[in-house]
């Protein structure tokens, strides 16, 4: 049996950064985790025997005492607590959640009523509603239809939708088409996070193509239960499991091809026993399918970015403040809608559309907070000033329109580089009126660039 190990399994790098964040406090401080850092037994035992002890409430919590923050984030009031107790909390909840409460936060600020789509007992959407005065929880778009039908005048109040960071895409949306036709003053922010999405889509298109699928993670998992439940759509042979132990050659029975993921807080190690156990469980077993061996491949999960490289990606949402790309990096990208485009008036959609590649140079990276601000607008202008000077070589003919006459000629935008041409190159008589060329398109041979000017 061939065993198709899918790349975008194991801890996502927001729960790899508050693992790593838990090791670094258990060795230096002690202290304690506020609710396990992740579900998997095995890692919270690893910390505990680091020196942190697992506590389940803020009153546990002793004073002086440091505390940590798991990746889902919690309330105002569960930090108030802490602190309230004198507790140091030290925080490692996930960029990515922190963005949402923080957009949340911001939509109140404008009077707008939050909509969370997600699970309602979730840890990470209790946690985020914990920051909202009033938020309605959707678990599915039958949930939203009930609300509408109940409460008809929420369709014209001011809300914000969204969602769980490990929503199921084909669920957000649906309920994203139901209230954009419902609500006549909402304002829609997909917040599924990039790693989410990355898994969700290669676990769809793994399991389509192989004949049993085996899915690891703790069953508290929620973003476990969500690839779980995609991978039933496309495959009649799903097994979620927690470990190796759980697997048996009776599940792999007459199958050719199986596919292996797991969810982002399964630890490599258990991934590893599976991938063995699932090639040793058949007689015929092959190497998994990749060319790149498991530590290379988490390896390359966990690549960085430095400011100034030149980065491609994926649009994964696109917002009304900034446009978030996958770059495959540990970091989660952004662009400003200003670093968009050099036109400030442009519509982010009218550049751009999810699922689009895209390049751009990375301006800043915040390590502290795990993302990526990138700038489209600066590669753009590089690689203008790049098609110029070739032309320059080559004495190819552009064209321009003509913007303004000034001392001495005139000046002609290309692409949206100010091009100068002298009175006498311009083509018109001595001493007419150049005025009459502005506005008109022209086309001419730059002979020199001078990008300083
Ligand atoms: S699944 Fe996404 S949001 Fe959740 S911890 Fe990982 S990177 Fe962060």
């Amino acid at each position: 049996m061939k065993v198709i190990l899918a790349e975008t399994a194991g801890f996502c790098y927001g729960v790899e950064r508050a693992v790593n964040l838990a090791r670094e406090t258990a060795k230096a401080r002690g202290g304690a985790m506020l609710g396990s850092i992740v579900h998997n037994a095995g890692v919270v035992r690893e910390i505990e025997d680091l020196g942190m002890r697992l506590i389940t409430s803020p009153d546990q919590a002793k004073a002086g005492e440091t505390v940590l923050i798991r990746a889902h984030g919690e309330s105002r009031a569960t930090l108030d607590a802490l602190r309230e107790r004198g507790a140091e909390v030290v925080s490692a909840v996930c960029p990515h959640v922190e963005r949402i409460r923080k957009l949340a936060q911001e939509a109140e600020h404008e009077g707008r009523r939050v909509i969370l789509i997600g699970e309602r007992h979730h840890p990470e959407v209790q946690g985020i509603a914990g920051w909202c005065s009033d938020p309605l929880i959707f678990e599915n778009v039958q949930e939203a239809q009930k609300y509408l039908q109940e409460h008809p005048d929420f369709a014209h109040l001011p809300s914000i939708m969204l969602a769980q960071t490990t929503c199921i895409r084909a669920l957000w949306e649906s309920c994203v088409k139901f209230l954009k036709k419902q609500c006549t003053n909402l304002k829609i922010n997909d917040t599924i996070c990039n790693a989410t999405q990355k898994r969700q889509t290669e676990a769809a298109e793994l399991s389509a193509k192989v004949d049993a699928m085996v899915v690891v993670g703790d069953r508290r998992s929620a973003n476990t239960r969500h690839l779980t439940e995609i991978c039933r759509e496309n495959c009649g042979k799903v097994l979620q499991i927690e470990s190796a132990d759980e697997l048996s050659p009776e599940f792999f029975s007459g199958c050719r091809v199986a596919g292996l993921t797991a969810g982002a807080s399964t630890p490599a190690s258990i991934i590893m026993e599976v991938l063995t156990t699932m090639t040793e469980e058949n007689i015929n077993t092959t190497a998994p399918e990749t060319s790149e061996s498991f530590e290379e491949l988490l390896e390359k999960s966990f690549k960085t970015l430095n400011t100034g490289d030149k980065v491609t990606g994926i649009v994964t949402a696109i917002g009304t403040t900034e446009i978030q790309v996958d770059v495959g990096c540990k970091q989660a990208g952004y662009i400003p809608v200003s670093e968009l485009s050099s036109d400030p008036d442009v519509k982010p959609e009218d550049v751009v559309k999810v699922g689009d590649e895209i390049e751009a140079y990375v301006v800043r990276v915040n390590d502290v907070e795990g993302y990526a601000t990138l700038s489209k607008k600066r590669l753009d202008a590089v690689k203008l000033w790049e098609d110029i000077e070739t032309a320059v070589e080559d004495k190819t003919v552009l064209e321009g329109t003509v913007t303004e006459v000034n001392k001495g000629g005139i000046v002609v935008s290309v692409k949206g580089v100010r091009v100068f041409v002298p009175a006498s190159q311009s083509g018109m008589p001595k001493d007419s009126d150049l005025g009459q060329m502005v506005k008109q398109k022209v086309k001419l041979r730059v002979t020199e660039v001078n990008r300083a000017r």
